[in-house]
């Protein structure tokens, strides 16, 4: 008979045989069926299709596009800044929302300070000096070497390998010129690297406190005394203190004293007989006439 529909392997009503969702009619050739249960287009792809994460419509062509987590028409996964259409893993993400790359960094990528482009792999981001930073453009200002967060010198708000620091800012030795990296010992004006204050002659290292300086060179006490104070002629040691000069040589004022007698005699009224210094009674007792009656020296004879 004209009236009864043959589908699903089971004869029906004409109007028997509808949509489980919304009863329309449906024609034998033109349903879905799901669970063994008749569905208009339409109903089968909202209930039983997957939803596009964009437009939120059912993906009825089975052209899906998976990203973060959700399925996507290929038209529908684009970037929400300038529409281009995506291709995963070709994308960035940032709060659920798909961008493409260059809008990503536009929009979210922090500047680098050292080359002002985005920095696009956050986990590849050096921060230093407050800034963020390409790990290849955190570098010696002055060499260029790479440095790191933890192993850098700062001046003036650029990095600097510690050697570039030092040659750069620290003070320069006066002796060696080198760079001075700890505390500088200061003496005579200048700076030191402690190991090089040292007495120019013997080379022992001197105390800024205890030295001898002598043409703008350092000296200890022994060398200095030794090369650059007078020698008492006497007993051939340096004066440091006053220094009396009579017949022609230096003396320390307590060497300068009687041949005889050795009583110190002092710069004037002392007498000399070849080259030696005599006090006036020894003088005259060794050198003068003697009295024929009293055997005492007669003084006022001059013997010169
Ligand atoms: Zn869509
Ligand atoms: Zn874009
Ligand atoms: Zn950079
Ligand atoms: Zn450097
Ligand atoms: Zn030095
Ligand atoms: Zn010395
Ligand atoms: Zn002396
Ligand atoms: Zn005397």
């Amino acid at each position: 008979q004209g009236n009864i529909l043959r589908a699903q392997g089971k004869d029906w009503h004409p109007n028997c045989f509808k949509c489980t969702q919304c009863a329309i009619p449906l024609k034998p050739d033109n349903f879905y069926e799901k669970n063994g249960k008749p569905y208009c287009e339409d109903d089968y792809h909202k209930l039983f299709s997957p939803k596009c994460g964009g437009c939120l419509f059912p993906i009825t062509d089975g052209q899906i596009v998976n990203a973060m987590g959700k399925p996507w028409h290929p038209l529908c996964f684009k970037c929400t800044e300038c529409a281009i259409p995506l291709t995963p893993p070709h994308f960035r993400e940032k709060n659920g929302k798909p961008y493409c790359e260059r809008d990503y960094n536009r929009l979210f990528a922090p500047p680098c300070h050292g080359c002002s482009l985005p920095i696009t792999d956050p986990s590849t981001m050096v921060k230093a000096m407050g800034k963020n930073w390409h790990p290849q453009c955190f570098h010696c200002y002055e060499c260029h070497r790479p440095l790191t967060p933890s192993n850098f010198m700062e001046k003036n708000g650029k990095p600097y390998c510690e050697d570039d620091y030092h040659k750069l800012f620290s003070p320069k030795c006066s002796e060696c010129l080198l760079p001075i990296r700890g505390t500088p010992l200061v003496a005579m004006g200048r700076q030191w690297h402690p190991n090089c204050f040292k007495c120019y002659q013997c080379g022992i290292p001197l105390s800024p406190n205890n030295f001898k300086e002598k043409d703008g060179k350092p000296y200890c006490n022994k060398h200095f005394q030794e090369m650059f104070l007078p020698k008492c002629y006497g007993c051939k040691l340096p004066i440091a203190d006053k220094v009396l000069t009579a017949l022609g040589h230096n003396w320390h004022p307590d060497c300068f004293c009687c041949a005889v007698c050795h009583k110190p005699l002092g710069s004037e009224g002392y007498r000399e007989k070849d080259g030696l210094p005599y006090c006036d009674f020894d003088y005259h007792a060794l050198f003068s006439p003697k009295c024929g009656a009293c055997q005492a020296p007669i003084r006022e004879v001059c013997v010169h």
